[in-house]
């Protein structure tokens, strides 16, 4: 059939051979229409930003896919990697006050953050839950990953209403975010601070409960009302739980990349072996012991995983 003029798109939605594309531009800004891809595409997720041209009934094809800027991807069931967002600004790291985080998978996320080259941001809900015991140790969590130049923010879901705390808005506004982390810890809540629709909530938040006999696991992109955008899927608060090498896991602590060079050994598993500069320099306060501890950890996780030949639950 005919074709209108060539013009760009952003992908908001995916459902296996068709795609929801948002005009950007002229008559057909804000409003979205279902596309087919051409064969010679390769695939596609949301946040991409395409080529695109108008057909019959609000359809449309999509001719080609604009450069990207970076790509979230995560395990499939099988362990491989499937690419699933684009264009983030910001993955956003919840944790939770109580109960407490774990460092070492706080660290996971921030190896997987740092190998897509997508910038992490520490979001720490539930502060209302922060007593006399538990302040201290979760001022040193926190304090050590400001140390390393991450951000921190703190913020309560359960305190700030049905509109997003000011430190949330923040955050958020006129970026492109994703939100990770373990279960329980308080996404779908701030997520309904910023989209308080309930019909386009729904699709995305349902979902993470598990429970839900919801099939469709596509990323969502969804328009913040307060500016900005929010791209989301069960998939998605998966991020960062695939399988990682030693290379990965050492370019991820970003305190720990530099020093590798200077290992004695090239071949050095940094498990305590003669020569290793990671032990040198975690003497020399260059690394806490903590991150010491979770990079070993998940170094070890990872052979083990790996001789095992089982994916990670
Ligand atoms: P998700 O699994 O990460 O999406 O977490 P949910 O948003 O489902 O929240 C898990 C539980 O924590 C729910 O019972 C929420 O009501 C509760 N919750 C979320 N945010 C807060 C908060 O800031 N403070 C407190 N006390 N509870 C919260
Ligand atoms: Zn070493």
């Amino acid at each position: 059939g005919e074709l209108g003029p060539e013009q760009e798109g952003l992908v908001i939605a995916h459902y296996g051979q068709q795609l929801d594309v948002e005009g950007l531009e002229g008559d057909h800004a804000g409003t979205v229409v279902r596309c087919f891809v051409r064969a010679n595409i390769d695939s596609l997720v949301t946040g991409d930003r395409v080529i695109w041209r108008p057909g019959r009934n609000d359809s449309g094809v999509i001719v080609a896919r604009c450069d990207r800027q970076n790509l979230l991807q995560r395990p499939d069931n099988f362990g491989a990697l499937k690419p699933v967002a684009a264009n983030i600004d910001h993955i956003i790291l919840v944790l939770a006050a109580e109960p407490e985080p774990h460092d070492n998978l706080i660290d996971r996320y921030l190896v997987a953050s740092e190998i897509t080259d997508i910038p992490a941001v520490i979001l720490l809900n539930k502060t209302d839950l922060i007593t006399d015991r538990n302040r201290a140790d979760i001022d040193a969590l926190l304090g050590r990953y400001e140390a390393l130049g991450y951000q921190v923010v703190r913020t309560s879901a359960a305190e700030s209403g049905d509109r997003p705390s000011p430190e949330v808005e923040a955050l958020v506004k006129d970026q492109t975010s994703v939100f990770v982390g373990q279960s329980g810890v308080g996404k779908s809540s701030i997520i309904q601070t910023l989209i308080p629709d309930e019909a386009i909530r729904v699709g995305a938040v349902s979902e993470s409960t598990g429970k839900g006999v919801h099939t469709t696991t596509t990323a969502k992109l969804f328009h913040l009302p307060i500016g900005g955008d929010l791209i989301d899927s069960p998939g998605i608060r998966e991020f960062g739980l695939w399988h990682m090498n030693p290379q990965e896991i050492e370019y991820g602590f970003r305190e720990i990349r530099d020093e590798i060079g200077h290992c004695k050994f090239r071949n050095c598993r940094h498990l305590g072996d003669p020569g290793c500069a990671i032990d040198a320099a975690a003497e020399a306060g260059k690394i806490s012991p903590e991150r010491l501890k979770s990079f070993h950890r998940i170094l070890q996780d990872m052979a083990e995983q790996q001789a095992r030949g089982l994916k990670l639950d």
